[in-house]
């Protein structure tokens, strides 16, 4: 049989794509849902304990957007709904009502608990080569998400989903060691925060720029996607941009000043960005997209962290918006014109 929908990927892009279909009146049995997990991706596996740099009112705002989630009957179950929506929060908060809405959904449309191995356009429709077997549908939607980058020095690495870990990065490091930090963006201040938290001996940080901090303007936000927020722009402003801690040092990142430091440090961490997931389309080297609306092909969309709505500020600068509500609001603009872009 050949689905109306498929949406690949189940992190909180993948969640708000089949409910945004069934909003839209898909049949449910005309949508089909593939995952190897379903545990809200990354966002509800690896960055849990990553305290957010959105407020609890945007997660809000995500979770009672969608009809098809039904969040409105069970949000007294969870403690998101209790938190000040002005402040941030561990991303748990929110990870919580996405499995449940995940668990709810997953019993309405049909799934395949699998990875994708490949797509190709067949008879006007998208083949979807799975570990086992192959589905087909009309249209994609890809929601694939992004690793973190790494770059390709010897010094040992502390992979970036514990280092963003209050708790899990102690056990990457012992007393004595010197902790390379490389970047300067919202991932890059949390974990220097911890360390210097957990009295790190010695913490090196490779910059390449001036901090960056987000301005709220009256309707808009300047530096929205880049610039430091709440509790972790404060942090910044009084211990970087103020009084470094003395166990900190912060270098230009050159190559005479990695030549010179990196060799004194025992372990690395790399808060450099995000880059895509692979996944192979016949007939493509590489996926590209139209950034302000997110074609890949006629029936097939990306979406989500791994290809995030290119939108010019007021200032003409062009942002990628990644973040959880930005996801919905931009759905809610795309979907009506992927709808209409078949094969
Ligand atoms: C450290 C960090 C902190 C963040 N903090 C916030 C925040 O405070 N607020 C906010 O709004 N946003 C935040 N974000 C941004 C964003 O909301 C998250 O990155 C979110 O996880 C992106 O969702 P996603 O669905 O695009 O990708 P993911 O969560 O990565 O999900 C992708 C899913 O696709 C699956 N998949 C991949 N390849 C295949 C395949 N071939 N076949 C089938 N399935 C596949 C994966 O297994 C995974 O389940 C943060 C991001 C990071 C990295």
């Amino acid at each position: 049989m050949t689905y109306e929908w498929a949406v690949i990927g189940a992190g909180p892009a993948g969640i708000a794509a089949v409910g945004k279909l069934l909003d839209q009146k898909i049949s449910a049995k005309k949508i089909l849902w593939i995952d190897p997990a379903f545990k809200v991706g990354d966002f509800g596996t690896s960055w849990r304990n990553v305290h957010s740099n959105t407020k609890a009112g945007l997660f809000l705002d995500f979770l009672k957007d969608c009809q098809a989630f039904n969040y409105a009957q069970v949000q007294e179950k969870f403690e998101l709904g209790r938190l000040n929506p002005e402040e941030t929060c561990y991303l748990r908060y929110m990870a919580e009502p996405l499995q449940w809405v995940t668990d709810h959904l997953k019993k309405t449309v049909e799934i395949r608990q699998d990875k994708v191995q490949g797509l190709k356009i067949s008879q006007r429709g998208w083949e979807i080569k799975l570990t086992q077997g192959t589905e087909r549908a009309a249209q994609v939607i890809l929601a694939i998400g992004a690793e973190p980058k790494n770059l390709a020095y010897p010094t040992p690495l502390i992979p970036m989903q514990d280092a963003m870990d209050h708790e899990r990065i102690t056990q990457h490091f012992s007393p004595e060691d010197t902790i390379a930090v490389f970047g300067a963006s919202h991932s890059a201040i949390l974990i220097i925060k911890s360390l210097i938290e957990h009295k790190a001996k010695r913490i090196i940080n490779f910059y390449r720029g001036p901090l960056r901090y987000a301005v709220y303007m009256d309707n808009w936000i300047l530096f929205d996607d880049t610039g430091l927020k709440g509790k972790t722009a404060e942090w910044a402003r009084q211990n970087i941009d103020g009084i470094l801690p003395s166990n900190l040092e912060r270098v230009y990142s050159n190559q005479a000043n990695i030549d010179l430091y990196l060799p004194q440090c025992q372990k690395a961490i790399y808060a450099v960005g995000f880059e895509r997931r692979h996944l192979a389309i016949e007939g493509f080297e590489h996926i590209e997209y139209v950034q302000e609306c997110g074609i890949i092909a006629p029936g097939l969309f990306g979406f989500g962290i791994a290809f995030p709505e290119a939108k010019y500020n007021p200032f003409n600068v062009l942002e990628h918006r990644v973040g959880l509500w930005k996801f919905m609001d931009y759905l809610n603009r795309m979907l009506p014109v992927w709808m209409k872009y078949t094969l």
